[in-house]
């Protein structure tokens, strides 16, 4: 009966595997959770509306003028989108014609853009960065442009942590002015903000940036996101986007924390974080079980172990859950640690010095 029903489904979403998100996983019942890249600590809001027999603005006002204001652009170059999922999601329904059009996307980087665009049905060229030094193949990306209407670039890079250099992002704007938009997904900004492209917007009508409040806003439970760009890309967005997308509670909260207090107390959890992320490189530099610690940018770092499935395992039997990264391109024997409290932290090392003690001794380093 339901083979029947099945066969309904599109040949693209058969053969889908959803997005291997934190939760979907599993491991929320672990007591560390350092897998999704969430604030470990919470800030706490009411919502100040407390009547929801209307719908809500398509694009809230206030939340699109509170953004406009803390990213220093005007109104209409910012959509507000259910967390930067959907941004890139839109950007694919608004310019890619299934079928025809195609998307490039760096790998090893956020899976969100290769999805999108599956379930879109919309081709996938996938140029990678270049191995050591995680930039970009422009050489590469230019010579494969036919059919591209999108090029995504995850910067600072998730899971690598690695920033690309501002050079090569100019080089990439100018190689694909006029052909393709350039999608610069900046949520991780918040933790080298010198590096954002935004003002660069007023140059290159084909950049588009998104941003979100799920990381260094610690808000990942409200799912709230935007996308920058010029007014007529705005413009376009806002055709293809739902009627109603961002809920009343979500956007009172957003607004909330965007006001100037706010904004203050998240640079302070930046600033706690990369603190943070200082220490636990440094301590993790120094036990056995740990073959190469990479630089980080963001709140999460990219490490490669000895035995990473028994490290992956042991950790996750203790509560301590990470995120497996060894199935990526070039990304062998990796897992990638989100930054928690400087106890979480604490616990971690404490069990890493545990397992290497207990199963690494010198000479017999056995890889399963
Ligand atoms: C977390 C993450 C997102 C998703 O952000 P949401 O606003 O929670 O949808 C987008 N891009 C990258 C690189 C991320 O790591």
């Amino acid at each position: 009966m339901t083979d029947n029903i099945l066969k309904l489904v599109r040949n693209n979403i058969k053969n889908l595997t959803p997005y291997q998100s934190a939760r979907r996983i599993g491991g929320q019942n672990g007591n560390i959770l350092l897998n999704a890249n969430e604030s470990p600590k919470s800030i706490f809001f009411k919502s100040k509306k407390k009547s929801f027999n209307r719908y809500p603005e398509c694009q809230p006002n206030n939340l699109i003028s509170s953004y406009a204001h803390y990213v220093n652009l005007s109104y209409d170059q910012i959509l507000v989108t259910r967390g930067a999922d959907e941004g890139i999601e839109l950007l694919i329904k608004a310019f890619c014609e299934p079928g025809k059009d195609a998307i490039i996307y760096c790998p090893p980087t956020y899976d969100m853009y290769r999805i999108s665009a599956k379930i879109a049905g919309v081709e996938i060229k996938e140029i990678p960065t270049i191995k050591n030094t995680w930039q970009l193949d422009l050489l590469n990306i230019e010579l494969n442009l036919s059919k591209v209407k999108l090029v995504y670039v995850c910067n600072p890079n998730n899971p690598t942590g690695n920033l690309f250099l501002k050079k090569d992002l100019i080089s990439l704007l100018n190689i694909t002015l006029g052909r393709s938009l350039v999608v610069i997904d900046e949520a991780y900004i918040e933790f080298s903000p010198k590096e954002s492209m935004k003002n660069y917007l007023k140059e290159y009508p084909n950049l588009v940036i998104l941003r979100t409040l799920s990381k260094a806003f610690a808000l990942a439970g409200i799912r709230c996101g935007f996308t920058l760009a010029n007014k007529e890309i705005v413009k376009t967005l806002n055709k293809v986007i739902s009627p109603y997308p961002i809920s009343i509670p979500v956007s009172d909260i957003a607004v909330q924390s965007l006001e100037l207090d706010y904004i203050e107390l998240m640079k302070n959890r930046v600033l706690d974080s990369n603190n943070n992320r200082t220490w636990l490189m440094n301590q993790l530099k120094n036990i056995t079980c740990v073959e190469r610690v990479f630089e980080s940018n963001t709140n999460y770092i990219l490490v490669k172990f000895f035995m990473f499935k028994k490290v992956f395992q042991t950790l996750w039997d203790k509560g301590i859950i990470l995120r497996y990264q060894n199935e990526k391109i070039n990304l062998n024997k990796c897992i990638r640690i989100s930054i928690g409290t400087r106890l979480e932290s604490s616990r971690l090392v404490k069990e890493l010095k545990k397992f290497s003690k207990k199963n690494m001794f010198q000479g017999a380093i056995s890889e399963k």
